[in-house]
């Protein structure tokens, strides 16, 4: 399997309705959805370039068109201990916010808080199906990379560290943050309320800085603990809202924001070298030069990776559009492996309740 790479156009603004659109699905006779964005050369308009995806949905799309096609696939596999990643990578203003958190209306709402119901939904059950022998446990992580530095957004921002949380890698060679707070959800409720308490932390941490949280990488990841009589079986999901991708060099920052625009580049930078030499089969992959990359390990990790590749179809986003464009298309070539994360077997189990376990402390009610 590799990386499944798709576009999403969004669609223009009240205040854009006058500009001039230049990014558009290839047209399609027979009626398909098309998998060809069109975009024009700038150096010389009456020239297209075409970059193909595994699927492009246009501006029309809705929250739950996308998520019922990209991810609600994938909800099963998770419970069959396969990690899946979700990644909205794109220029500042395309849509990666709106993608993966959404606005709070029931039909705006993006995939995190429908990937949630749906974890939920299928969590009640396996523990209804088996009768109470699988306990279920749902606990969420959320944090923020920003300069090369991993901030707990589920900590009150006033217990920072200013160094950041660091990384380690496990044995089973992922990357985790150390220290990270988990926090165990029962229900949609749950997670909402802790979402947007976290999602409040992230901008009055960015305020703070006098920075803007389009500058700093979101991941949110959803552990899940299926537990039986005698095994344990693990698998996350993580969605991700990556940094905007634009060169900060083309825009007009202020000088303030030259070394925390320069951090975000690297990391993006480093994410599309990743890209470049994962696709070219080269043997030696920088993704040690960026947390981000060390977290995001593209085509290190088992499991299921969906890159969501956000496009605004405005001229003024033209080269950044473009630059976008070839990065998201390469990373098609990534290939990944589907396994399934090993079910730990529990020992027999001793006289008393918990043989070992700490994980599974409140299990969903059916
Ligand atoms: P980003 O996170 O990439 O910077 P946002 O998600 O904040 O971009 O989107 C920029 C603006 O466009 C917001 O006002 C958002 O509500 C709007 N928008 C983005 N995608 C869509 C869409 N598919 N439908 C309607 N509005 C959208
Ligand atoms: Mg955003």
């Amino acid at each position: 399997m590799s990386v499944r790479v798709v576009a999403r156009i969004r669609p223009l603004l009240e205040k854009e309705l006058d500009k001039d659109i230049i990014v558009r699905p290839a047209s399609n006779d027979d009626g398909e959805s098309s998998t060809v964005v069109k975009i024009p050369n700038p150096r010389n308009e009456s020239e297209e370039f075409s970059f193909t995806f595994n699927s492009v949905y246009d501006q029309s799309t809705t929250q739950e068109e996308l998520f019922t096609a990209e991810v609600s696939p994938h909800l099963k596999s998770l419970f069959l201990g396969l990690d899946v990643t979700i990644f909205a990578y794109g220029v500042t203003g395309t849509g990666k916010t709106h993608t993966m958190r959404g606005g709070l209306k029931l039909a705006d709402r993006g995939v995190i808080p429908r990937l949630l119901s749906g974890v939920f939904r299928r969590a009640k059950k396996i523990a209804k199906d088996s009768n109470g022998d699988t306990t279920v446990v749902v606990a969420l992580s959320y944090y923020e990379i920003y300069n090369d530095k991993v901030f707990d957004l589920l900590e009150p921002v006033e217990k920072r560290t200013p160094s950041g949380l660091p990384l380690r890698a496990e044995a089973n060679g992922k990357t985790v943050v150390a220290g990270l707070s988990e926090r165990p959800c029962q229900d949609l409720k749950d997670f909402e309320q802790l979402y947007i308490e976290a999602n409040t932390n992230r901008v009055t941490a960015a305020t703070k800085l006098n920075a803007h949280s389009s500058r700093s990488h979101a991941i949110l990841r959803v552990k899940v603990t299926q537990t039986t009589r005698d095994m344990v079986r693990e698998s996350t999901a993580s969605a991700i809202d990556l940094a905007g991708s634009e060169d900060n060099r083309r825009t007009d920052n202020g000088k303030e924001r030259l070394v925390e625009s320069a951090a975000i580049n690297k990391s993006l930078f480093v994410l599309s070298q990743c890209i470049d030499a994962i696709a070219r089969g080269e043997r030696r992959i920088p993704f040690r030069e960026s947390k981000m990359t060390r977290i995001l390990s593209l085509g290190q990790n088992n499991g299921i990776t969906i890159m969501i590749l956000n496009l605004a179809p405005l001229r003024s986003y033209h080269l950044d559009t473009l630059s976008s464009l070839n990065v998201s298309s390469r990373a098609k070539r990534i290939e990944v492996r589907e396994i399934e994360n090993e079910i730990v077997y529990k020992q027999p189990p001793r006289s008393t309740t918990n043989s070992g376990s700490n994980i599974a402390r409140q299990p969903l009610r059916p």
